[in-house]
C-alpha cells in the first residue's frame, strides 16, 4: 500500500518527469476542431505569429497549416484567445493580484488605474479621434521605451496592412481606424525578425488577449515573447469582413481612394470623402459583414491591455483612455508632461456610457 508521503513523492515525480504540460497535448488539428470549424476564429493572427507552419492567407482569411504534418507542439492551441481564456489568472499576472482583486466582479471596464479624455498636442497627428494612440506611441518610441511598433495601416483602397513602425514618420501612417478584419498580430513576427528588442503593439481586444496568453503561458520555447513591452488596445464592438468595402463602393458609387475616414456613430456607419461630404449607412444594412468570431466576443474595452483607447465616453475630437498597468499609467503621465498629449479626468457620464455599451456587448457574446 502507498502511504501519504509516498503518494506526495510520486506526484512530484509525475510532475517532473511524466506529466506533460497541457499545452503539449493539443495541436493545429485541435485548433481546427475547437475554433475554426466552430466559426469562432477572430483572425487575430496570434497562432500564425508564433509558428512558421501556420499561415493566414491574405486572400482567404483562414489559418492553415503550410505543411500537412501537425507537430502538436501546442503553441497555437495555447495562445489562441478562443480555445480557453483564464481571465482572472492572466489579470493577476499582468496587473498584480492586489490590483486584479479591486475589480468589481464582472466589470466590463476591467482593471484600471486611471481614465482620461485625451487629445494630441501634435498638430501633424491626424488621428481617428483625439490621436491619443499615435501620440502615446510617438512618445514611447522617442524615449526608447519601444524601438518598433506593430501598427495597422492600409493600402489606397482601405485594405488593412500590418507594418512595423520604427520612427515617427512611419508611425503616423497608422493613424485612423480600418474597419475590416486583419490578423495584425502577425506583425509581431515581422518585428522580431527585424531585430526589434522592445516591441509595441496596437490592436483589438481579441488580439490583446492572444498576446497576453503568449506572455503568460508557461512553455519551454524561445519565441521572443520577452521583447513585447507595450500593448495598446482599442475598444471594439465588432469588426467587418472585407466585403464591406465592396458594399460601400457599390452602394455609394464611391471610389475608396477618395475616402478620408470611416467611423461609427450611434447606429450609423459613416463615410467621409475628401471634400468633406459625409455618407451614412444604417448599421442594420451592414450587419451581414460582421466577422463571425465577433459574435462570441465579450471584451469591449481591451481589458488586458497596458492602455486602452476608444471614442465612446469622450466628446468629439478626444479619445477615451484607460491606464491599466503601472507601465501604461507612467507612459500617459509622462507623455502629458513632455507635451505630446493633453488629458482631463473622464466624466462619470462618459464612464456610464462605456459601461452600458460594454455590457450590451457582453450580453451578445454570452448568448451565442
Ligand atoms: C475595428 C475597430 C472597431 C472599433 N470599435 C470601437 C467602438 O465600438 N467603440 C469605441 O469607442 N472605439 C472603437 N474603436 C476605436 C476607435 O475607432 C479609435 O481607434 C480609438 O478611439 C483611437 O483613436 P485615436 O485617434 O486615439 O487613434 P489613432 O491615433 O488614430 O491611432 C489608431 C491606431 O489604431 C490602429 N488600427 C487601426 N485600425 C486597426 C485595425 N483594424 N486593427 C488593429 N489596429 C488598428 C492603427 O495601427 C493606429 O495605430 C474601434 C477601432 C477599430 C479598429
Ligand atoms: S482566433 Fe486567432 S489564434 Fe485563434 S485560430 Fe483564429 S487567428 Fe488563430
Ligand atoms: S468584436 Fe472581438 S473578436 Fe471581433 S474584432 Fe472586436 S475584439 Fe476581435
Amino acid at each position: 500500500m502507498i502511504n501519504e508521503a509516498d503518494a506526495d513523492e510520486l506526484e512530484v515525480e509525475e510532475r517532473r518527469y511524466v506529466r506533460l504540460p497541457s499545452f503539449l497535448e493539443q495541436g493545429f488539428s485541435a485548433l481546427r476542431r475547437d475554433v475554426l470549424d466552430k466559426r469562432i476564429c477572430s483572425f487575430c493572427g496570434t497562432c500564425a505569429a508564433f509558428c512558421d507552419k501556420i499561415r493566414i492567407s491574405e486572400y482567404e482569411l483562414k489559418p492553415e497549416l503550410v505543411e500537412g504534418y501537425d507537430t502538436i507542439c501546442g503553441l497555437c492551441y495555447a495562445f489562441c484567445p478562443r480555445t480557453f481564456l483564464p481571465l482572472s489568472e492572466i489579470e493577476s499576472k499582468i496587473f498584480g493580484a492586489e490590483e486584479a482583486r479591486k475589480k468589481a466582479e464582472g466589470d466590463v471596464l476591467g482593471v484600471y488605474r486611471g481614465c482620461y479624455a485625451v487629445r494630441s498636442k501634435r498638430r501633424d497627428i491626424k488621428g481617428q479621434d483625439g490621436g491619443a494612440v499615435t501620440s502615446l506611441l510617438a512618445y514611447a518610441l522617442h524615449e526608447g521605451i519601444i524601438d518598433g511598433v506593430v501598427i495597422t495601416t492600409s493600402d489606397n483602397h482601405w485594405r488593412p496592412i500590418t507594418k512595423v513602425a520604427k520612427n515617427y514618420g512611419e508611425l503616423k501612417e497608422g493613424a485612423g481606424t480600418k474597419y475590416t478584419i486583419y490578423p495584425s498580430v502577425v506583425g509581431i513576427k515581422e518585428a522580431i525578425r527585424a531585430g526589434c528588442e522592445s516591441i509595441g503593439f496596437v490592436g483589438l481586444p481579441c488580439q490583446i488577449q492572444g498576446l497576453r496568453k503568449v506572455q503568460t503561458a508557461e512553455q519551454p520555447y524561445e519565441i521572443g515573447k520577452e521583447r513585447i513591452k507595450l500593448l495598446i488596445g482599442l475598444f471594439c464592438m465588432e469588426n467587418f469582413k472585407e466585403e464591406l468595402l465592396d458594399f460601400v463602393k457599390e452602394n455609394l458609387s464611391l471610389d475608396l481612394e477618395g475616402v478620408k475616414k470611416f467611423d461609427i456613430k450611434g447606429k450609423e456607419f459613416l463615410v467621409y470623402d475628401e471634400k468633406g461630404k459625409v455618407y451614412a449607412i444604417p448599421l442594420d444594412e451592414i450587419e451581414e459583414y460582421i466577422g463571425e468570431g465577433c459574435s462570441v466576443c465579450a471584451d469591449y474595452t481591451a481589458e488586458l491591455a497596458d492602455i486602452s483607447v476608444g471614442s465612446v465616453g469622450s466628446e468629439d475630437g478626444w479619445s477615451t483612455v484607460f491606464t491599466r498597468t503601472e507601465n501604461g499609467e507612467v507612459i500617459v503621465k509622462d507623455a502629458m508632461k513632455e507635451g505630446y498629449i493633453e488629458a482631463k479626468e473622464l466624466e462619470e457620464k462618459g464612464l456610464g456610457l462605456i459601461r452600458r455599451v460594454g455590457e450590451s456587448k457582453r450580453r451578445r457574446g454570452s448568448t451565442k
